[in-house]
C-alpha cells in the first residue's frame, strides 16, 4: 500500500509499505477523509518527539472498516467510523488508573504517527477496535467527522484540565482549531467572560462565534499586561493554553488568580524547560495549578462528543477553512499547515465521499 511518511526529521514523501496485519481485537480501516494537524508539523519539521524513519504520518481521520479481528464484537467491514487520534490499550494499568492516554507508558496511547504508522495511508491499523472506534453518525459529513479525531477532544480536554465552572472568567491562549474548541467548551461549561489570544482574523471571527467575548493579540505587547489591564489587575479564574511556546507559561501564571488552574494542551515542540515565575506563582504558595495533558481517546468519548454535533449543540464546520479532494493534495495540505497562511484554520483532504 502507499502511505505518506516522515522519512526523517524535515523530510517527507510517499512510500510503499506492507498493509498492516489485523490482530484478534483490531481493525484495519481505510480513510474516508483525513485532516492535517499542527502536531504533524511539530513531529516532522521540529523533530519534537525525536527521529522517525519511514513512519507514516497523520492521526486525524474518519474511515471505513475493511477488516476486523475474530474477537471484535461491535464493528464489521463496511462500517463508517470516527477514529480518535489517541487509541489506548484499555486493559492497561494506566487506563485503569484513569490515564488511558498513557497506557503502556507516558504518551503511549498516542500511537498513530508516534509509535506506529499513522492514517495518511490507503489502510491503517486500529488496536482495541471495540474500545477505540465509534460509529460515524449517518448524516455527518466526512470533513466534520475528522474534527472529532483530535480538535474537539483536545480543546475540550483543555477545558477539563482548567476545570472551568459556571461564571468563570477564562483566558484561552491560542485560537487555532484546538483553542477554538477550548473556547466552545468553556462557553458550554458556563464561562462568563472568555478572552481569546490570537491574531489570524479568521480565527478571531470563529472564536467570536464560539463564545469569546474579548480579544487580544500577543503581538500588541505582553499577554499579562493586556489581561491584567482588562481585569482591573486581578487576572482570570482559569486559563487554557493552546498556543505559544515554553515562555507562554510565564504569562499564564501572571494572568491567573490564586486558586486558578492552567490547562495546557499545547504540544511544546521546542525548548528544554518551562519557567514558572517565582513571585507571581505566590513564591511557591499561590495555589496556581498547572496541568498539561494529552487528549483522552476512546469510544465512549467519541460517541459523546459526536452526539454534541448531531444534537446541534456544537458546529465544527467553521474550523474547516480548506477542503481538498484526493490523496494527490495531501502534501499541499500538509505544507499549508506548516506555513499557516492568514486564512487557514484547518485543512481537510477528502479521499472518498
Ligand atoms: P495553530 O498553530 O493553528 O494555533 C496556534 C494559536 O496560538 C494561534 O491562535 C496563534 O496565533 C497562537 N500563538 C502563536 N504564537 C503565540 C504566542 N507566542 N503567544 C500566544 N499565542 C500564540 O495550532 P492548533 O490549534 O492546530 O494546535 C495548537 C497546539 O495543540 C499545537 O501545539 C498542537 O500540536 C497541539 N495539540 C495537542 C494535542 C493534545 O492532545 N494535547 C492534540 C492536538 C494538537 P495566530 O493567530 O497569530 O496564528
Ligand atoms: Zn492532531
Amino acid at each position: 500500500m502507499n502511505g505518506y511518511a516522515m522519512l526523517k526529521i524535515g523530510e517527507s514523501g510517499w512510500i510503499e509499505k506492507e498493509r498492516p496485519v489485523c490482530g484478534p481485537m483490531d481493525a484495519i480501516c481505510k480513510p474516508l477523509a483525513v485532516a492535517i494537524c499542527t502536531s504533524d508539523v511539530h513531529t516532522l519539521w521540529e523533530g519534537a518527539i525525536g527521529e522517525r524513519h519511514n513512519m507514516i504520518l497523520g492521526h486525524e481521520c474518519c474511515a471505513e472498516v475493511v477488516e476486523v479481528g475474530s474477537l471484535v464484537k461491535d464493528f464489521k467491514p463496511g462500517d463508517r467510523v470516527l477514529v480518535p487520534a489517541i487509541t489506548p490499550d484499555w486493559n492497561s494499568l494506566e487506563a485503569q488508573a484513569g490515564y488511558s492516554m498513557h497506557s503502556g507508558g507516558m504518551l503511549a496511547g498516542w500511537k498513530f504517527s508516534n509509535f506506529k504508522d499513522g492514517v495518511f495511508a490507503e489502510f491503517f491499523h486500529v488496536n482495541d477496535a471495540d474500545g477505540n472506534l465509534a460509529l460515524m453518525p449517518a448524516d455527518m459529513p466526512a470533513e466534520d467527522a475528522c474534527m472529532l479525531s483530535d480538535m474537539v477532544p483536545t480543546g475540550f480536554h483543555g477545558v477539563e484540565l482548567a476545570d472551568v465552572q459556571f461564571g468563570d472568567s477564562v483566558l484561552v491562549i491560542g485560537i487555532g482549531p484546538v483553542g477554538l474548541m477550548a473556547v466552545a467548551g468553556a462557553n458550554m461549561r458556563g464561562a462568563s467572560r472568555i478572552i481569546a489570544v490570537g491574531t489570524r482574523q479568521v480565527c478571531v471571527d470563529a472564536a467570536r462565534g464560539y463564545g469569546a467575548t474579548d480579544f487580544i493579540s500577543y503581538k500588541d505587547g505582553s499577554i499579562e499586561d493586556q489581561v491584567l489591564s482588562m481585569t482591573g489587575g486581578k487576572g482570570v479564574d482559569k486559563i487554557i493554553v493552546a498556543g505559544g511556546d515554553c515562555g507562554t507559561f510565564d504569562s499564564a501564571v501572571k494572568c491567573l488568580k490564586p486558586g486558578g488552574n492552567i490547562g495546557n494542551v499545547n504540544y511544546l515542540g521546542e525548548g528544554d524547560y518551562v519557567n514558572i515565575p517565582r513571585v507571581e506563582w505566590g513564591v511557591g504558595m499561590g495555589h496556581k495549578q498547572i496541568t498539561g495533558g494529552l487528549m483522552p481517546g476512546g469510544r465512549l468519548r467519541m460517541e459523546k462528543l459526536g452526539s454534541l454535533v448531531t444534537a446541534g449543540k456544537l458546529d465544527v464546520h467553521p474550523l474547516i477553512s480548506h477542503v481538498f479532494k484526493g490523496w494527490e493534495h495531501l502534501e499541499e495540505a500538509l505544507f499549508l499547515m506548516r506555513d499557516k497562511p492568514r486564512d487557514l484554520i484547518k485543512p481537510v483532504v477528502i479521499i472518498e465521499d
